[in-house]
């Protein structure tokens, strides 16, 4: 029985550089391990010193091998520094000041003036971000994979069909990457946690005209094709991406006097943008169950993904299903974070729907001339990113340089 509680412990690596023979730092201690036993007293004196970074400590349970870390800390000269690693305190919801604050979400908030280094390393413990950040954070992996694959499938550079999807493909990979980086660093401070979301909700905009783009030169239905909205349909998801951003960013300045006023705010600046964008859709599906033209790949894709928007946007505005238990689904589960991952889910559908037809329809539309410009497509893009780019620095100059009363500190003033 006894013996079943030793503990044995072997030094791996000396350290860079150590005089160890053959073999450089590695393994020369593998002979000389040791049976530490932390329940008699006095047996941590025994033990030599040894000067060894890196140990391999066998041991039977959790609780064991943390006695071990804390009770032998000078024998094995463990990196204290390492041991003393504490990862960010987390708070609730009432010690947190309210633009931090989400319905329903009682416990797990971050600490509200985090650095840099805070906000990275929380992204690894388990607050009431988490998930939200990793839900949004992986599956730009996921889609900037899917673009090389079709990178080296299509030639994005030369040929001008392909600039359509081009868009949309960056647009899908730049706004999860924007909304995680935005639910990282947003408790910088209240001032940072306003950018990032202003960040947050240009990208939105963004995605929207991407849709709009491949939507226009991919998905309108044949009757639609060079019709007056087929010709504008780019220049007024330009002017809808101008609104959708500004609405939302306002949004934020009434979160904390009339919170109802702004969720139907925020709400508005991004239904109508989806809905302008999916129109040809839903009357090619119409078209398609009035002709009963049987179900393609790419409606099927398409249906899905709607399915997963209204999804989404029930999950934005019903805050279920945290509302009917506040405090329970702070770190598991809450609208938020069931909200990132039915929109990923739908984003797949949508660009499978877009990739399916964008290839099936390329002879009827190119034969139709309905061939892409680089003003309806790269250009829209480009115009539209430095348009949002301004109506975010607007929004954003006032929480940066915000005036102080004479008879404040500055300190003073950024605390409020
Ligand atoms: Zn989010």
């Amino acid at each position: 029985m006894k013996q079943k509680e030793l503990t044995q412990v072997f030094p791996v690596w000396r350290g860079i550089g150590a005089h160890s023979g053959v073999g450089g730092g590695w393994s020369q201690g593998w002979g000389r391990w040791l049976q530490w036993e932390p329940d008699y007293p006095g047996q941590g004196a025994r033990i030599p010193v040894f000067d060894c970074p890196i140990w391999l400590v066998l041991c039977r349970g959790r609780a064991r091998l943390r006695e071990v870390c804390q009770r032998g800390r000078g024998a094995f000269r463990l990196p204290t520094d390492m041991l003393s690693i504490k990862l960010p305190q987390l708070f609730d919801s009432h010690q947190v000041p309210k633009v931090f604050r989400e319905d329903s979400i009682i416990s797990g908030y971050r600490h509200p003036r985090s650095s840099v280094l805070d906000c990275i390393l929380s992204s690894f413990q388990m607050n009431n971000e988490t998930i939200n950040i990793w839900t949004h954070f992986l599956p730009t992996w996921y889609f900037l994979w899917r673009f090389c694959i079709l990178c080296s499938t299509l030639n994005f550079l030369t040929d001008i069909y392909t600039w359509p999807l081009l868009v949309y493909m960056v647009v899908i990979c730049i706004y999860p990457f924007t909304s995680s980086c935005a639910h990282t660093f947003s408790t910088m401070s209240p001032e940072s946690c306003h950018i990032c979301y202003f960040f947050d909700y240009g990208a939105l905009s963004l995605y929207s005209l991407g849709c709009a783009i491949s939507y226009g030169y991919y998905v309108m239905p044949d009757c639609w094709v060079n019709s007056l909205l087929h010709q504008h349909f780019v220049l007024i998801a330009v002017g809808n991406t101008l609104l959708c951003t500004s609405l939302s960013c306002y949004s934020r300045f009434l979160d904390l006097q009339f919170p109802h006023r702004s969720k139907v705010l925020k709400t508005t600046a991004f239904v109508v943008p989806f809905i302008f964008d999916t129109v040809p859709l839903f009357y090619r599906i119409l078209l398609c169950c009035r002709d009963s033209c049987g179900a393609s790949d790419a409606l099927t894709n398409h249906c899905y993904h709607l399915l997963f928007a209204f999804l989404t946007c029930f999950l934005f505005t019903a805050h279920l299903p945290e509302r009917l238990a506040p405090g329970r689904f702070d770190y598991f589960g809450h609208s938020h974070q069931l909200f990132h991952v039915s929109a990923v889910v739908g984003t797949h559908f949508q660009m499978e729907g877009v990739i399916a037809d964008m290839t099936s329809r390329r002879a009827w539309l190119m034969a139709h001339g309905a061939t892409p410009s680089f003003l309806g497509t790269i250009g829209a893009l480009a115009i539209s990113l430095i348009l949002n780019l301004g109506i975010i620095g607007i929004f954003s100059t006032p929480l940066i340089w915000r005036p102080c009363p004479p008879h404040k500190t500055a300190c003073e003033c950024k605390e409020q």
